[in-house]
């Protein structure tokens, strides 16, 4: 068999941990296996590393930042391959530009399209452990770009179904998926099982525990996924096309701080209004996620959307510069202080009630909801950031999702 293995962070932070899955790596090797390590950086070594650049230079380049990042991951796998060797197992390190994976352009957020497997098949014959890194690629320019945070899942999965690999375990700090962060919900259950659509909202919703591309691509290339702790050996949660049990009405619930609520009132109410808005924004590359239109009120409407933290000073900016020419709007604001909170379930398409259920939920724990959005297997609704997580843990109590 061929076993790609993915191990974060927290699972490679000190030498402890190192050796703890150098043997783990070990122990399928010597079953006959041929085993692919991908490794995220030690720790917290990318939020270390970022401080670092911030305080050199706050508005450093995404070009340099990547150069940066990817030490992290770089000095990961050599202590690992060093760390296999002194076990006694042949072990060879490898980074994006020894393997050749391929990216587009756009620093600090590429996309992988294509990954050499020439080299990496042949150490693999000459009976080595393969340990490369995640998060990293390279682009067209040869210089190094990063999957954006979390995206050594991405490079996991990549390289499981370039290598067309039996299996793909991605190791981490809890013992599968939960129905809800277990750090925000404490009585969160762990799923056996998960399906691929379920588990890419989720994730795209503010489930960190994978990335949501690589998710993405998971599906697309039907590479079943195993989500497991590295620090025991319980089973972990199956990531698949179609989940045995009964589609589950709710499957779990997520949350997520990255975002801003902005708001531009006193809109003209006519024709082209909202795609003026919404063009300028496309414009300078800011992804709009939950929109609120509301009825006209004295001959103008207001319309409110979020955006990510980090991209809510340049909506601002880029709003502010169009409110007394093509947009005319009276005014703007943006507020950081929000969160949404999301229920995910493939049941859910085919029963009526869910939504209602959720916004008893939270009107019994007193939080009142900001805006909602939904799709068909998926509602969401954003509130104020310090209720976040008693609404998490208030629906996550509604739809009985504890044990
Ligand atoms: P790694 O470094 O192994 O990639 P991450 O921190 O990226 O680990 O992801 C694991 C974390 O994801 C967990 O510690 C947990 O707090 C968080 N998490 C968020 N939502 C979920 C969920 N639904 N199930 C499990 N973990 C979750
Ligand atoms: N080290 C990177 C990060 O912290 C990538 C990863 O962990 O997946 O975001
Ligand atoms: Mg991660």
């Amino acid at each position: 068999m061929l076993i790609v293995k993915k191990f974060g962070g927290t699972s490679v932070a000190n030498k402890e941990r190192i050796f703890n899955v150098a043997k783990r790596c070990i122990e399928d090797y010597k079953n006959g296996n041929q085993v692919v390590v991908v490794l995220s950086a030690m720790g917290k070594q990318t939020d270390v590393l970022l401080d670092m650049a911030k305080d050199i230079n706050p508005k450093a380049s995404r070009r340099e930042l990547d150069m940066l990042l990817t030490t992290g991951e770089q000095t990961s796998v050599a202590l690992m391959a060093m760390a296999m060797d002194s076990l006694g197992v042949p072990a060879v390190s490898m980074n994006a530009f020894q393997v050749q994976m391929h990216t587009t352009e756009v620093y600090g957020n590429a996309r992988l399209k294509r990954i050499d497997t020439e080299r990496i098949r042949n150490e693999l014959d000459n009976r080595r452990i393969v340990v490369i890194t995640g998060f990293q690629g390279v682009n067209k320019f040869d210089d190094y770009t990063t999957l954006g945070r979390g995206g050594s899942d991405t490079t996991a999965v990549a390289l499981a179904a370039a290598l067309h690999a039996d299996a793909c375990e991605i190791y981490t700090d809890v013992d599968g998926v939960f129905t809800a962060d277990p750090r925000v919900v404490p009585n969160a259950r762990k799923l056996d099982e998960i399906t691929y659509d379920e588990m890419l909202e989720l994730a795209s919703l503010g489930a960190g525990v994978l990335h949501n591309r690589s998710v993405e691509m998971a599906k697309k290339y039907g590479v079943q996924l195993v989500v497991r702790s590295s620090l025991n050996t319980s089973e972990g949660t199956v990531v698949k096309e179609e989940s045995k049990m009964e589609k589950m009405l709710v499957s779990g619930v997520a949350t997520d701080k990255n975002v801003a609520q902005i708001s531009v009132e006193g809109l003209e109410n006519k024709p082209g209004v909202a795609f003026k808005l919404f063009q300028h924004l496309a414009n300078h590359n800011i992804n709009v996620d939950m929109i609120l239109q509301s009825v006209e009120h004295g001959g103008t409407q207001d319309i409110s959307f979020t955006v990510t933290r980090d991209q809510a000073d340049t909506a601002m900016e880029t709003l502010d510069r169009h409110a007394n020419t093509s947009l005319k709007c009276e005014k703007t604001t943006v507020n950081a202080n929000v969160a949404k909170v999301s229920i995910v379930g493939a049941g859910m398409m085919s029963n009526a009630g869910v939504a209602a259920k959720m916004f008893e939920a939270l009107y019994d724990a007193g939080v009142n909801i900001l805006q909602i959005s939904t799709s068909e297997i998926r509602v969401s609704v954003l509130v104020e950031e310090k209720f976040v997580n008693e609404a998490a843990q208030a629906v996550h109590d509604a739809f009985a999702l504890a044990n």
